[in-house]
């Protein structure tokens, strides 16, 4: 086992990470922007280095960097955390080159799979079904449209190394899409370095549905079932569950089933280790295609730890340090229900807008069938540099409607000031009678915000 690991990120995952390192009797090396120099991260661990200014370019992103204070601070391992290098192949293989493992799927298997376009066709291999669309990038205008219209209207133009909702858009006839091919790439490389893009077929009103999986150095890959995350803002996650409410026996038999052992097949393709998760939408006539797989621990992996009792973060540590996995497919049960709240430092009142600064106060909620993930503390300074996630809420009940009580319940506790949160916003939707039912697809955060009949948003209640 390791001696010491480095934490290559910041924020909530780089808690959770030291949490499962302590655990583990593992030392923790955290390490710093300049603009985190008070975070919790860097308290909790047992040794921590700067790594440059508060530009994630300057700190986060630098590989010559974080390889230099693993080798400063003698760390045997180095733990990604999601975001920031977490999926970025070169990272993972200057890390083995310097004699640090990294806790991850191995160097190849990353680069196999960090391109999107070229993992569609590894599904594809793999017999997995993916969204009609093309093979490969699209290098060209003429060859954009030609796709279009052999698969029809609408369409995604989506960057290839996009991420966190990020470089994707919808486009309807000949004309929207040539007018967007050039931005979209140009945009693609701004944000991502990366210019390339590729087409496939806009699924409407899909369920987001994901499989986690697990992998080791023998080739033994298992799954713990699936999460729902279709409560989606602008692409980006806002509420996930497991199991999900869609994914119903009687209506669709054996899909849960069928889905996640694509998901299995898939990693065998591309000789998947430690922990992953195969990204798919579903239509409402229950036909699933492939998206991506995120090559990391998710944010959402609690839920999942909640139902079937394993710690999916220390697996991966002892994954990544060669142990096999101890736990054979029938041994996974999935018992009861969870439910998790990203908390963003955000203004629902003002259109999603980042709210960063001084935590004046808080309280967490707590009691019976909650867990709360976070860094921030009272008289902590949230930087306006990174993502606005400050926090995950998770309520877990012996079924779903017991995890709902128990969420409602907790979101009326949460109490911060200084900043805006996300709070109020999933107070309401938690509320709401659609999602009550367990009836929403990708779609229902915005349909939300757009029906003016629904009911004003209540501040949380202490
Ligand atoms: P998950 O699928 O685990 O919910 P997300 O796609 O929401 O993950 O991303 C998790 C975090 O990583 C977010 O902070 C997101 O902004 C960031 N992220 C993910 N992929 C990229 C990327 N390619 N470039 C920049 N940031 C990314
Ligand atoms: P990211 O890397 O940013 O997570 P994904 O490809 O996983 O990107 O897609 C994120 C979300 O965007 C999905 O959960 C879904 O809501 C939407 N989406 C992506 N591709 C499609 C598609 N072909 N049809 C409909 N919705 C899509
Ligand atoms: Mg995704």
């Amino acid at each position: 086992m390791f001696d010491r690991i480095l934490i290559a990120n910041r924020g909530e995952i780089a808690v959770r990470i030291i949490r499962a390192c302590r655990e583990l009797n593992i030392k923790t090396v955290a390490v710093y922007s300049e603009a985190d120099r008070s975070s919790m991260h860097v308290q909790m661990a047992d040794d921590a280095v700067c790594i440059g200014p508060a530009a994630s370019g300057e700190s986060y992103l630098r590989i010559d960097r974080l390889i230099q204070a693993a080798q400063h601070s003698q760390a045997d391992a180095i733990h990604p955390g999601y975001g920031f290098l977490s999926e970025n192949a070169k990272f993972a293989a200057s890390c083995i080159e310097n004699g640090i493992q990294f806790i991850g799927p191995s160097a190849v298997t990353m680069d196999a799979l960090e391109d999107k376009a070229v993992s569609r066709q590894l599904a594809k291999s793999a017999k997995v079904p993916i969204p009609p669309g093309s093979v490969g990038a699209v290098e060209s205008k003429e060859e954009a449209l030609r796709i279009a219209q052999e698969i029809g209207y609408p369409v995604m133009i989506k960057a290839v190394s996009g991420g966190g909702g990020r470089g994707m858009r919808v486009v309807h006839n000949d004309i929207s899409l040539i007018n967007a091919f050039n931005t979209a790439r140009a945009e693609a490389e701004k944000c991502f370095g990366n210019s390339s893009v590729y087409v496939e077929k806009f699924i409407e009103n899909p369920h987001h549905i994901e499989i986690q999986i697990l992998g080791d150095s023998k080739g033994n890959i298992i799954h713990l079932g699936e999460r729902d995350c279709s409560i989606q803002r602008r692409n980006q996650k806002l509420i996930e569950e497991s199991p999900s409410p869609f994914l119903d026996e009687k209506k669709f038999k054996h899909l849960r089933k069928k889905i996640a052992q694509s998901a299995v097949e898939l990693a065998q393709e591309a000789k998947y280790t430690n922990a992953g998760t195969v990204e798919f939408i579903v239509d409402g006539n229950g036909e699933y295609y492939f998206l991506e797989v995120n090559k990391r621990i998710q944010v959402e992996h609690p839920v999942t730890e909640q139902t079937t009792g394993h710690d999916i973060v220390k697996l991966q540590i002892q994954l990544a340090a060669g142990e096999p996995l101890g736990i054979r497919q029938r041994d996974i049960r999935s018992t009861g229900h969870a439910i998790e709240c990203r908390i963003n430092a955000e203004d629902p009142f003002n259109d999603f807008r980042p709210s960063p600064g001084m935590v004046e106060m808080l309280y967490t909620p707590g009691g019976r069938g909650i867990r709360f993930e976070s860094h921030v503390y009272a008289g902590y300074n949230i930087p306006p540099h990174y993502d606005s996630m400050i926090g995950k809420l998770v309520s877990y009940g012996g079924d779903r409607n017991e995890a709902i009580t128990i969420m409602s319940r907790a979101l009326t506790e949460f109490l911060i000031k200084g900043v805006k949160t996300t709070v109020p916003f999933q107070m309401a939707i938690l509320e709401n009678p659609d999602f009550r039912r367990g009836v929403y697809t990708t779609g229902f955060v915005e349909n939300y915000l757009n029906s003016a009949a629904q009911a004003p948003l209540q501040k949380p209640t202490i």
